[in-house]
């Protein structure tokens, strides 16, 4: 088999996929349509979640999270640097604060010792919430995070575009799926081609509050309300005359609060109802890819520490960690294989630079990105394209010599 250009990531489109979107495209509506609730309600069953709300992508998602829960200008929010920009960004949409925790070099994901560091240095009421990460699809144990919270009166935004399908195991022994709104007042999905579930863009919100998920209803939408909906202020003028609540005309709603449109399509959600069909399909591969690296790399002694095989990983990545990261990246992509970079500290963008951030402030971050290279992971990934990475990698240190000043972290 003649293998060339392999991607750290991929989406996968059946020819299912594309009879759905056919469908979609000849229905009346190509956006709020039935696809959508069709589309939040399986997500929301998939997750375990009570209610979803689909969103034009992850950003949106983050975003309209962080209105729901009040973020005000001077607002201080904990955040993980080792994470697309995105989970920080949505606190700054709305004028807030980002203060960044370090990550535990171990798991890679925000260390909760950390952001208790940063709790007890600051009077109660200094920090407003938390956003951490299921950074490559490995889930965060938010049952110590939301116990942590409570007790400073903080709420949790789950950044779980990485890790839907994955799970941490709580302290009952019980599997807690990511996003299922047991300890997060909001998780977070994206549906961008190199996550897990492809709409094109996309996104999802997951919440068990009721309120909180009308309030996401309303921002995605202009902050319009209509209908039966108890919030309504019912102002004289505006009812056109009409005086009876139960008779309102079809044309009456209000424009409550700021809002926007972060709608999904009709043509997008068609996808996403069909991609979320084959979604354990996937995640089970991914695991299996996962399992066959880890077996590959744990003896050498060119790696640092790997993403390695933990109960409940959703992999949207596989992390290894080496010594001459730099020439090993330019040495895969001489052989057609295009490892990437997740990711640079998010603190160090020139953007967060500009409050002062610099290097040095969150050593493991940075140290993990001295090292950290993502493999090929991905469902279509052929069994041989794997192991041509694997001995691509294990070729670039017999030959170059790169593995003598190894030193080894942790297990
Ligand atoms: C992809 C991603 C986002 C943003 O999602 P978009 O759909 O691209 O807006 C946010 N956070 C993380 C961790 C992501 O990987």
């Amino acid at each position: 088999m003649k293998i060339h250009n392999i991607p750290y990531g991929r989406h996968n489109i059946t020819e299912e996929d594309i009879q759905a979107v056919i469908k979609a495209l000849k229905s009346d509506n190509l956006t709020q349509g039935p696809y959508i609730t069709e589309f939040e309600n399986n997500f929301a069953a998939y997750i375990g979640s009570k209610y979803a709300v689909a969103v034009s992508n992850g950003t949106a998602a983050l975003h309209l999270s962080a209105l729901a829960l009040n973020v005000k200008p001077g607002d201080k929010v904990i955040a993980t640097p080792i994470t697309f920009v995105a989970s920080s960004n949505c606190v700054r949409f709305c004028g807030g604060e980002i203060v960044f925790a370090d990550i535990d070099p171990e798991t890679y994901l925000l260390d909760i010792n950390s952001v208790r560091d940063l709790l007890e240095k600051s009077p109660k009421g200094t920090y407003k919430g938390i956003i951490p990460v299921d950074m490559g699809g490995r889930a965060v144990n938010l049952e110590e995070f939301r116990k942590l919270a409570d007790e400073y009166s903080l709420w949790i935004i789950e950044d779980a575009c990485h890790a839907p399908g994955g799970y941490f195991v709580d302290s009952k022994g019980e599997k807690q799926f990511c996003g299922n709104g047991n300890f997060a007042d909001f998780s977070v999905f994206s549906f961008h081609p190199v996550k897990h579930i492809a709409c094109g863009e996309g996104g999802m919100i997951t919440t068990n509050d009721e309120k909180l998920y009308k309030e996401l209803l309303r921002l995605r939408s202009h902050g319009i309300t209509k209908g039966n909906d108890p919030y309504l202020n019912s102002i004289k003028f505006a009812t056109g005359g009409y005086e009876d609540e139960s008779e309102y005309p079809v044309w009456y709603m209000e424009m409550q609060q700021l809002g926007y449109n972060y709608r999904l399509t009709d043509i997008q959600s068609a996808l996403g109802v069909s991609q979320l069909k084959r979604a354990n399909i996937g995640l089970n591969r991914r695991r299996e890819i996962a399992f066959i690296y880890y077996e590959a790399f744990k003896d050498r002694d060119y790696i640092i520490n790997q993403s390695g095989v933990v109960e409940g990983h959703a992999y949207h990545l596989y992390i290894i960690e080496v010594n001459d990261r730099l020439n090993l990246h330019k040495y895969l992509r001489k052989h057609q294989i295009y490892a990437q970079i997740h990711y640079i500290p998010t603190h160090l963008m020139p953007y967060y630079r500009s409050f002062g951030y610099k290097e040095g402030d969150l050593p493991y971050a940075e140290e993990y990105y001295r090292h950290c290279i993502s493999l090929p992971m991905f469902p279509t990934l052929k069994d041989e394209e794997q192991q041509y990475v694997i001995k691509t990698i294990e070729g670039f240190y017999k030959n170059e010599k790169n593995s003598h000043h190894t030193c080894k972290r942790g297990k």
